[in-house]
């Protein structure tokens, strides 16, 4: 039986999610009874209070907002807390399988807490999570670009350390987050270089406040193998035939772009639909659901009526994010079987 509405259609379709940061997935209610513990802030007098804070209209100010927010986590209970705010905004979505970011540099700055603190509540709550047949979330550690190259490299060093002490296949790779403006990626090519040499997956943020010159240097410099939000791709035709005919997947978040208002003002004027029709392999995520506000049901249900997205365009983005995850080939294949029979089903 066909489902009365498209928003029936889309909560319905299994999906992945691959760009979206774990501590903009936790709820107010967890900021709330964080601050409460740490005393930061008394005018906050309840878990909605915490909206107001997270008011913002440039890139900068949500950096500023979720720097904030990170500080916060301060021990391995608080990192606790993620996970069940993270299982139930994937079973929100019917999320399966989700690859998320988690980003130490300023929990570690802040002191308190090792990196062993940080990753081991993530990584052993989500393997539970698994185990009983919830969503199956891995990890990306966000080394950032905004305290640069050397505490990237003790970021990447954590990781193989922690590797290196720990049979876990939870954490798969690094990413480069953070201020891109004004922070290129040459130095942080070794670290990358590192990084691939030890079986890492990489991937960067690019094109989000930099123009296509950032995507070039992303791919060049790290061998980023996705780009995450590559939004000013859209200035450089010959770019984006490189990363079509690369098949290098775009991480796109529009509402995040939008708020941020660095090159999207309207959703309507988002450039995912043009990538889409270019036959580039665009994704589609929230990039931080608690900043923006936005869901990933509901960013589908924005691209349905804003970039007119029709039912077989919305299950080609969920091809697409299946194909783009770092899952082996036989979680994709289960992955796109699960999603043409639920397609199938409500067709
Ligand atoms: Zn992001």
């Amino acid at each position: 039986m066909a489902p009365r509405t498209i928003s029936d259609f889309i909560h319905s379709l299994p999906k992945t999610e691959i760009h979206i940061h774990a501590e903009a997935t936790v709820s107010f209610d967890s900021y709330f009874a964080l601050n409460r513990k740490y005393g930061m802030d008394p005018s906050l007098k309840g878990p909605a209070d915490f909206r107001k804070l997270l008011a913002m209209d440039s890139l900068g100010a949500m950096i500023k907002n979720f720097l904030y927010l990170q500080t916060l986590f301060r021990a391995p209970e608080d990192f606790a807390l993620v996970v069940p705010d993270v299982e139930a905004y994937a079973r929100r979505n019917n999320v399966r399988y989700m690859e998320t970011f988690v980003a130490p540099s300023m929990v570690l700055k802040q002191g308190g807490i090792d990196f062993k603190g940080i990753l081991d509540p993530l990584v052993e709550g989500f393997d539970r999570l698994a185990s009983s047949g919830g969503p199956d979330v891995r990890l990306i550690v966000d080394v950032s670009r905004t305290f640069g190259p050397e505490n990237a490299k003790r970021n990447v060093d954590h990781v193989l350390r922690y590797l290196g002490n720990r049979s876990t296949d939870r954490v798969i790779g690094i990413g480069l987050g953070g201020s891109e403006a004004g922070n290129p990626c040459a130095p942080y090519k070794a670290v990358f270089a590192a990084a691939r040499e030890a079986g890492l997956r990489v991937v960067a943020h690019a094109g989000e406040e930099v123009g296509p010159e950032s995507i070039r240097d992303a791919v060049a410099e790290l061998g980023a193998e996705r780009i995450g939000h590559g939004t000013s791709a859209v200035q450089d035709p010959a770019l984006m035939d490189l990363l079509a005919e690369r098949a290098i997947p775009l991480e796109v978040c529009p509402a995040s772009n939008v708020i941020t208002g660095k090159y999207v003002r309207r959703y309507e004027e988002h450039p995912l639909r043009a990538f889409f029709d270019r036959g580039m392999l665009v994704t589609l995520n929230t990039d931080d659901p608690v900043l923006f506000e936005v869901e990933l049901d509901e960013e589908f249900r924005r691209v349905a009526e804003k970039l007119a997205f029709d039912r077989a365009g919305i299950v080609k983005l969920l091809e697409n994010g299946i194909r783009a995850t770092f899952m082996d080939e036989a979680g994709k294949k289960a992955a796109r079987e699960r999603l043409a029979a639920a397609a199938k089903a409500l067709a």
